[in-house]
């Protein structure tokens, strides 16, 4: 007898939770930036913190493979994804705590990342103006410790509530033990051990813009100091200037990590290309380098490259574009490619970024 392919009935579709719907073989087309054709074999969507250790519960007791996806906007998606996918939707945003020094804001993992940006704004809370418009949700933003244009999200969070697989029970965890350095966290390091279901943000009274990165500071030349609406709207227009809009051409963002090198090396470096975009990286006085990762593809002839669906995008070389109908392995072997081609040229390694699941 044949029964239907996604019968929530069949034995191997069974939710493994009795008070949440499982969603069998769910589309994470429109969930992925990179537009690829992904399935879920069994994906939860998770509104409430208290829903994640029925779903644990199941997960142990079946051994399933399982991975949290928020926007998707920093994931290469493999066609098929077994197991379970936890779609994280908690919602919300209140103020929790304001007194003459600063602001508790407590947010939903699954609150949107600029609307949440634009919420702080409207309620007269700068801080997170510099990260206007980086795509995704609040939840992930903690895991690669979200920069932009001079500033990182770690600087701005109090406390981060999560459910710990270890433990099975919602913990809260101080900024000061996240480990938040560039791109990089408590989280990304163990990455199945947390699952963040809401982010504490303390945003300071005191306040002045973060103009270091030229293309702000040139934004507000001969200018008075601009308020944190207005280096938002900067931030937009420079963002919507360099990058490509997942909406229209699907992309992760910077696919590779500015690799950050020793003083001896980077000077070498500069020995051979005069030319060489960096930025000093850490204390003053270690002299360690943070190499800009773009200029040395651009360097290498890739920009505006194209292999067969996938691509480098034409205005900057450190976004890997889907013109269309690509897929993980295209996307990865292009990936290999500009890869190998900077290790012989520089001697440096590019680490990519999005995670693979
Ligand atoms: C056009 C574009 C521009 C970008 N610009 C920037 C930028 O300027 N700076 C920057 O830092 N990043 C940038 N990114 C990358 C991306 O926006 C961020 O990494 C963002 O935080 C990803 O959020 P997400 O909800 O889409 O996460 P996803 O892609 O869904 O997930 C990313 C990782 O986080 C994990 N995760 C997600 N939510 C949770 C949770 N609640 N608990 C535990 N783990 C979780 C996932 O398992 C996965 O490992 C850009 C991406 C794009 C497409």
């Amino acid at each position: 007898m044949n029964s239907a392919p996604n019968a929530p009935s069949s034995p191997k579709k069974a939710s493994l939770s009795g008070i949440l719907e499982m969603l069998p073989d769910f589309s994470l087309r429109s969930r992925n930036s990179f537009g690829f054709e992904a399935l879920a074999e069994q994906a939860y969507s998770i509104t409430d913190a208290e829903q994640i250790g029925a779903v644990m519960e199941g997960i142990d007791a079946t051994g399933l493979p399982w991975r949290v996806l928020g926007g998707g906007s920093n994931v290469i998606l493999a066609p098929t994804l077994p197991g379970v996918t936890l779609l994280m939707d908690i919602t919300g945003q209140t103020i929790t705590h304001q007194d003459g020094s600063g602001t508790v804001i407590t947010v939903g993992a699954g609150v949107n990342w600029h609307d949440f940006v634009l919420w702080t704004l409207d309620h007269g809370l700068p801080g997170l103006e510099n990260l206007a418009l980086i795509p995704g949700t609040v939840g992930a933003a903690p895991i690669q410790n979200i920069g932009a244009y001079g500033v990182e999200v770690g600087e701005y969070i109090q406390s981060i509530k999560a459910f710990d697989c270890e433990s099975k029970a919602l913990v809260t965890i101080a900024a000061s033990d996240c480990a938040f350095t560039y791109r990089n966290s408590l989280f990304k390091e163990n990455p199945h051990r947390y699952i963040i279901t809401r982010v504490h943000f303390y945003l300071p009274a005191a306040w002045s813009p973060r103009l270091r990165y030229a293309d702000l500071a040139a934004a507000f030349a001969n200018r008075h100091a601009p308020t944190a609406e207005e280096v938002m709207v900067a931030v937009c227009k420079i963002r919507n200037r360099k990058l490509p809009d997942p909406k229209l051409i699907g992309n992760a963002g910077s696919f590779f990590q500015n690799p950050i090198v020793e003083k001896a090396q980077y000077l070498a470096l500069l020995k051979q290309f005069p030319e060489l975009v960096s930025y000093p990286e850490g204390d003053e006085g270690s002299g360690k380098r943070k190499l800009a990762a773009g200029w040395m593809i651009d360097r290498c002839g890739f920009k505006g490259v194209r292999a067969g669906a996938v691509g480098v995008y034409q205005h900057q070389a450190l976004v890997l574009v889907n013109h269309g109908g690509g897929n993980a392995d295209s996307v990865l072997a292009l990936a290999k490619t500009i890869q190998d081609k900077v290790q012989d040229t520089f001697g440096v390694t590019l680490a990519i970024e999005p995670i693979r699941y």
